[in-house]
């Protein structure tokens, strides 16, 4: 490809909404624009690094024993009724209406259509497993549509379902899914971390999400490093920590007045630090009021607190019921004497004579004790784990980092092929639920995540089997004719051999050409200047590397050829 007909309109100036590094980049270096919030065109650049990520799930999908398909991203409203999740999927769901007012989704997943799809073809045990997938627009209406292709409105996903006879046989697909996403996010030699996802309440369910490193991701990974425990914000586990139990006595209670006083941190001005400090938290659990007790400085995991109590609909409740049942509003509450039931978190059986609200306003209790002093209906791991925690597995240390969620894969069981109907006649005869699993990844994400990863101030390095081209070639002058002429020769050559290439002919001085070529990410360039064509050399420097090595020109293709060959070293 000659630049001068590349359509790649680079920007000098970083546009003010991006705040992330990729968004930045791939708007800065023209590949994608703005629609509307959520919404991008992807431009000539970023389609062919779209393709490339498509090829590689495609071909490690298809090893895998997947079969491509594609459904339609206009969904019936009846199918969603029938699933339940019409009514449950709320305002991320975009819905349509034809010229019959009949409702329709635009696509947010796709388990109900396969699932019918499946239904009403598949009767046997013989015709299983099957498992299908697709690469296609997704449309979710997030509420924070933001950091570019991270939450897009529309976004491209891989999505793939499978459909065994058993529990065994979705541990088989399960597998072979696992190992195909180690396989694409190596070969896309991104640097990620496979960690255990949370899967409902429903047990004997497992998942897993696929996050790329980056300082700037959404999630939170906690990670062992003496052994392999890895698990996301919401699902790692809290050991309960014998050796922090306090060994102080137990103190009487006291009620001290502390007026104003509506925080954690106004109760350490007393001199009580937040580890002592029992925090009280109000929950409405499918319309019943609990209060959930934990250490002042620990944030509640939601999703813990409603597997638990296996609830369909969890929040806060507001502070008049508050108010109403507790005799005090936010800020003075705590378990003493509560006429409710209390869920206390797994450390606090460590804790001893700490301070909580006396559910009066204006007073606390200090020298509280749990057990003596109000009793928890129950005592169970309910906070999120954080860096320095004991490792549930080894009890080492835990770590914890930022990432990207570029996949996720999830065993669903029958809950689609239960609420479809999606039944098959087994060997004997009889009528069996589908057992189903599925799969996404986030190509348009998957392609932010690489940037974040792979970039430095002059702009994107794109890793090799992703790069839009391999290859630029940068003649210094263009009007100079036996530079064009290496470059030319070289570029045909190139081409010959399969090497995706550009030739950067624009008539620009060398600076901007170079800079181009550095902000686009490119992760090889050639660079035919005077200097070096008197020695009949050519400059090829690795976009990801300081040094530039000089190559005699009827070498140029063979040390490409290496250095594709050779991929990456980081
Ligand atoms: P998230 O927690 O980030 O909202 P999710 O759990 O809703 O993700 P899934 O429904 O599992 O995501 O979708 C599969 C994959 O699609 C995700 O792992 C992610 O890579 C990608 N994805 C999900 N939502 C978006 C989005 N709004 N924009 C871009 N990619 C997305
Ligand atoms: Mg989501």
């Amino acid at each position: 490809m000659k630049a001068s007909q590349l359509f790649y309109p680079t920007l000098r100036e970083v546009p003010s909404e991006a705040e992330i590094a990729s968004h930045q980049l791939l708007l800065r270096a023209g590949f994608i624009r703005k629609t509307s919030a959520g919404v991008y065109s992807y431009l000539p650049l970023a389609k062919r690094v779209l393709r490339k990520i498509e090829n590689i799930i495609r071909e490690e999908m298809d090893r895998a024993g997947g079969q491509e398909l594609m459904m339609p991203i206009i969904q019936p409203q009846e199918l969603w009724e029938k699933s339940g999740r019409w009514s449950v999927y709320g305002d991320e769901m975009f819905r349509l209406y034809d010229r019959h007012n009949r409702g329709f989704a635009l696509g947010p997943t796709h388990e109900e259509i396969i699932t019918t799809l499946v239904d009403a073809d598949v009767q046997s045990y013989r015709d299983l497993p099957l498992l299908l997938y697709q690469i296609q627009n997704k449309y979710r209406d997030e509420i924070r549509p933001r950091f570019g292709l991270m939450r897009g409105r529309e976004f491209i996903m891989k999505d793939l379902y499978s459909f065994d006879v058993d529990y065994e046989g979705l541990d088989v697909s399960y597998k072979k899914m696992h190992s195909a996403y180690r396989a694409i996010y190596d070969r896309m030699n991104l640097n990620y971390r496979v960690v255990e996802a949370d899967s409902g309440a429903i047990g004997g369910n497992e998942s897993h999400e696929f996050m790329v490193l980056a300082d700037s991701g959404e999630c939170t990974v906690i990670y062992c490093e003496s052994c392999d425990y890895a698990a996301n914000v919401e699902k790692a586990q809290c050991k309960a920590a014998d050796d922090i139990k306090s060994k102080s006595d137990l103190m009487s209670i006291e009620k001290i007045s502390t007026p104003g006083m509506k925080t954690v941190h106004d109760l350490v001005t007393l001199g009580i630090s937040e580890q002592e400090v029992l925090k009280t938290l109000m929950y409405s659990a499918d319309e019943e009021i609990i209060a959930v007790v934990l250490r002042g400085d620990r944030d509640l995991n939601e999703i813990k607190l409603k597997n638990f109590l296996g609830a369909e609909q969890l929040f806060m409740a507001d502070e008049a019921s508050v108010r109403e049942r507790c005799g005090a509003g936010f800020g003075s509450l705590g378990p003493v004497g509560l006429k409710l039931k209390i869920y206390a978190d797994l450390e606090l059986t460590g804790m001893r004579n700490f301070s909580c609200g006396a559910n009066e306003d204006n007073y606390h209790f200090t020298h509280v004790n749990m057990g003596r002093d109000f009793v928890p209906e129950a005592v169970i791991d309910l906070r999120n784990a954080v860096e320095g925690d004991l490792c549930p597995v080894c009890s080492a240390s835990l770590k914890s980092i930022r990432g990207i969620e570029v996949g996720h894969i999830f065993k669903l069981g029958t809950k689609y092929s239960d609420a479809m109907g999606a039944s098959f006649i087994n060997a004997n005869g009889e009528e069996k639920a589908m057992i189903m699993g599925c799969y996404g990844i986030g190509v348009s994400r998957t392609m932010a995540a690489a940037v974040e990863q792979n970039n430095d101030d002059n702009g994107i390095i794109w890793p090799i089997p992703i790069a839009p081209y391999h290859v630029i070639i940068v003649p210094v002058n263009t009007k100079k004719e036996e530079q064009m002429q290496a470059a030319n020769s070289i570029y045909e050559e190139l081409i010959a051999d399969g090497i995706e290439v550009i030739l950067d002919d624009r008539d620009e001085r060398a600076g901007v050409k170079f800079k181009d070529a550095d902000l686009i990410g490119i992760p090889i360039k050639i660079t035919i200047g005077p200097k070096s064509l008197q020695e009949k050399q050519a400059e090829v420097k690795k976009r990801w590397e300081g040094e530039t090595e000089l190559v005699p020109l009827d070498q140029v293709v063979k040390t490409i050829k290496g250095i594709i060959a050779a991929g990456m070293k980081k």
